[in-house]
């Protein structure tokens, strides 16, 4: 072995320690900016965090309160955890220290630019849910230019329906129309509830304007041709009555049960009663699903008598057998039947009845809120037209 092949048999030797310790050095350089970060954090930001995980959402509010206090003495910017602080305020429904605490921000020399529309958009956020409306809208619509202006705009187009100030509704949903997001529907019930005001008020013309404004827009929309029925049914044009609801059944057959009894009314003010009945009966055959074996019982009887109406109702019950229809059934049923059966027909109904009152109703699609009555607007989530037109067995 020669001089050279020594060394390089050698070289690696020595040099290991060299680069064991430069690994261990990096190391050793890593974990202390590890632990240094580490101690950046207050240790209160951990406990709140925890308390958040555990739904603890006192004792979180308690400890975050902690931090900012100690951050701001140390005179260390707490702008991230002054909006997270206001935000569990608000939830826990703390508004007045929310509301404080923002205002307190909003002097901050360094609240400028993005950061003051954040912040703006929180307090508005606080008085809103402090009931504090008038200020709320106030704050938004001072917004409408900056950062948050879409943000602003959503909540000031939920301030408008909450008001019922429909026509500021409008305006606001259009301008908020895009191609991501369209308010059509929305738009379409607002122009329904100004044509149902004008309609209360008997201001007929003014309502039929209104409907062919949400037609105009939503030419889907089942509302509009309901409140134009009512209208021409209000003004006894039956005939025009009669073609508003029944344009109903291409738009979305499954709202008629909303206006069966009115559309009998309508043929009814021609003197076709049995033609209406017939076009009940027809809708209730091809579109079982329809809730409409009540009406259809109840127009058949003084035209028809107690026989025929029975039939009429047993038949539409056996074609789809539902809770509401065998509780009308035992009901019919009761008329009719052997006497000592009586009693017992009338336990059933009624343990039918108890079960249909629990179970059968209409539900809104979007956050499945249940109801006996009937919502444009669901008053849980807000939706418009999110609601079964017929009661359902939820
Ligand atoms: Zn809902």
């Amino acid at each position: 072995m020669d001089s050279n092949e020594f060394w390089m048999w050698l070289a690696p030797v020595i040099m290991l320690p060299v680069f064991f310790a430069m690994g261990w050095f990096a190391a050793r350089i890593d974990m202390r900016t590890v632990l240094k970060q580490a101690k950046a954090i207050p240790e209160g930001f951990y406990k709140s965090l925890d308390a958040l995980v555990e739904h603890k959402s006192g004792v979180a509010v308690r400890e975050l309160a902690e931090v900012v206090d100690q951050q701001s003495d140390a005179r260390q910017s707490t702008y991230e955890l002054h909006l997270t602080l206001g935000k569990l305020y608000r939830q826990r429904g703390e508004n007045d220290k929310a509301i404080a605490l923002h205002q307190r921000l909003l002097e901050s020399p360094d609240t400028i630019e993005e950061r003051r529309d954040n912040v703006t958009f929180e307090l508005g956020q606080d008085f809103q849910a402090a009931g504090l409306v008038d200020r709320a809208e106030q704050i938004f619509v001072g917004l409408q230019q900056g950062s948050k202006a879409r943000a602003a705009r959503e909540i000031l187009l939920n301030i408008y329906q909450q008001d019922r100030d429909w026509q500021k509704a409008i305006t606001l949903a259009e301008e908020l129309s895009s191609g991501e997001q369209s308010y059509q529907f929305e738009i379409a019930q607002f122009f329904c509830e100004l044509a149902q005001l004008a309609l209360y008020q008997s201001e007929y013309n003014k309502a039929r304007e209104h409907v062919f404004q949400a037609l105009a827009v939503n030419r889907k929309c089942c509302r509009a041709n309901m409140i134009l029925g009512d209208v021409e049914l209000k003004q006894e044009n039956f005939q025009a009555a009669i073609d508003a609801y029944s344009a109903i059944e291409k738009q979305n057959y499954e709202y008629l049960s909303l206006i069966a009894d009115r559309l009998y009314d309508a043929y009814d003010g021609l003197n076709k009663a049995t033609d209406g009945l017939a076009v009940l009966i027809g809708y209730a055959q091809t579109f079982p699903q329809l809730d409409l074996i009540s009406v259809i019982y109840e127009k058949s009887f003084p035209i028809y008598g107690e026989v025929k109406a029975t039939e009429t109702a047993i038949d539409l019950v056996r074609r789809k057998p539902t809770l509401t229809g065998t509780y009308r059934l035992l009901g019919v049923l009761q008329n009719s039947i052997d006497a000592k059966w009586r009693v017992d027909v009338d336990m059933m109904r009624s343990v039918v009845g108890l079960q249909m009152q629990k179970t059968v109703m209409y539900r809104c699609r979007h956050c499945h809120f249940k109801s006996q009555v009937f919502f444009w607007h669901c008053p849980a989530c807000n939706k418009w037209e999110t609601f079964t037109p017929n009661r359902i067995d939820v």
